[in-house]
């Protein structure tokens, strides 16, 4: 069956139109030996959990230049503006849609949602999209497992989009078309939220539950905007250390005030807040973390903790809670070259004795606890 997401946005003064609750088909994917994305099960994204394709069809981030993409295009990439026939997701509906190809993705619409837009709309789309995948692959140095392009296609006229975890390919909606009909572009948003679900490979590892694809994307959404240099846009023009503040706030702040809190009651818990609090924090600590830290660091995160995954062979799926704690603080702390033992401890997450131990020969500056009284434009 179909499922089916509801669509919450914060609005918050001249900073609208960031999404809370887009939500991804988390799902349970991997490649048949042909390299198709084949799902084999699809579980809420609120509760469950999701799984990383199998280690030896992540591309590096080098794999999508040169002739690679050529012999790509050249063998299976449609024709731009042919019509091809597009499975959904749930893969209940067969669709008659043009793709219209960009460098690194391709958008599919039906001619019956084309003619509520126009093909200039379409092709903006497409260049932002495609500008969104260089900068997370940039940023994280890898790409999402599938060959060719990302494929983003418009499937129904619900407010809801879905995206793979750690798969090409994004399921939107026309409904979004009018919020740029009327001067925003909230389309923009939610395909970027998705493609960030496609890029993630890692979030079963470094975060727990309830919602460790939405600690990602907590992360992930709002920082694209500062290491891509563009802050929040569309609506208004926040510049991106503002931008970054204002979502540490939201995202993090809210817990650090919090009365009582500690990470077993208002995360492993979600005691505190329910399941926002425990979902938003995890995101939050890393915002965090690269306020303190800046983008030239933050850049050497996620290779740090794929190596890790990959040297030590890890399973998501029977790591503790400490066990994902550790390796979130073990690898931002490679990662910014300071140990943030101090960090974890002065906002209550459980780490391991061992990991403390391996931790007491690095640095400690204590930079990221003494954020708040760092004076202005340091990050
Ligand atoms: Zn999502």
């Amino acid at each position: 069956m179909r499922l089916a997401w509801t669509l919450a946005l914060l609005l918050s003064g001249t900073v609208s139109a960031q999404p809370a609750d887009i939500t991804a088909k988390s799902a349970v994917t991997e490649l048949s030996a042909d390299a198709k994305p084949t799902r084999v099960g699809a579980i809420d994204c609120v509760t469950g959990t999701s799984a990383r394709p199998s280690q030896s069809h992540i591309r590096s981030g080098a794999g999508i230049f040169g002739e690679e993409l050529a012999a790509a295009e050249s063998s299976s990439i449609p024709a731009d503006g042919s019509l091809v026939t597009y499975t959904t997701f749930d893969g209940k509906q067969q669709l008659q849609l043009r793709q219209y190809n960009g460098k690194y993705v391709a958008f599919l619409i039906s001619d019956a949602d084309l003619a509520l837009t126009s093909l200039q709309f379409i092709r903006r789309q497409i260049d932002r999209y495609d500008r969104v995948y260089t900068y997370l692959r940039d940023f994280l140095g890898e790409e999402p497992a599938g060959d060719g392009l990302l494929r983003i296609a418009v499937v129904d006229d619900s407010p809801a989009s879905f995206g793979w975890v750690g798969v090409k390919g994004v399921e939107t909606s026309q409904a979004w078309f009018n919020s740029y009909q009327e001067g925003r572009d909230l389309m923009y948003t939610v395909v970027k939220h998705e493609m960030i679900h496609n890029f993630d490979h890692l979030s079963s590892f470094l975060f727990n539950a309830p919602d460790p694809a939405h600690s990602w994307t907590d992360f992930m959404q709002p920082y694209l905007e500062v290491y891509n240099r563009q802050g929040f846009t569309d609506e208004s023009s926040v510049q991106p250390e503002e931008w970054l503040r204002i979502m540490t706030d939201q995202f993090f702040t809210s817990f650090l005030s919090f009365p009582g809190r500690t990470w077993l009651t208002c995360v492993q818990n979600a005691a505190c807040d329910g399941n926002n609090m425990a979902q938003h924090a995890q995101g939050g600590l890393v915002l965090r973390v690269a306020q303190a830290y800046g983008t030239a660091n933050m850049k050497r995160w996620y290779p740090i903790a794929q190596q890790m995954v990959t040297s030590r062979n890890l399973s998501s799926t029977s790591m503790t809670g400490v066990q994902r704690n550790d390796l979130l603080f073990e690898s931002l702390s490679k990662t910014t070259g300071d140990s943030l033992a101090c960090f974890a401890d002065s906002i209550t997450w459980p780490i391991s004795d061992s990991l403390r131990t391996t931790l007491s020969v690095m640095p400690s500056s204590a930079r990221v606890n003494r954020f708040e009284t760092l004076p202005d434009g340091i990050y």
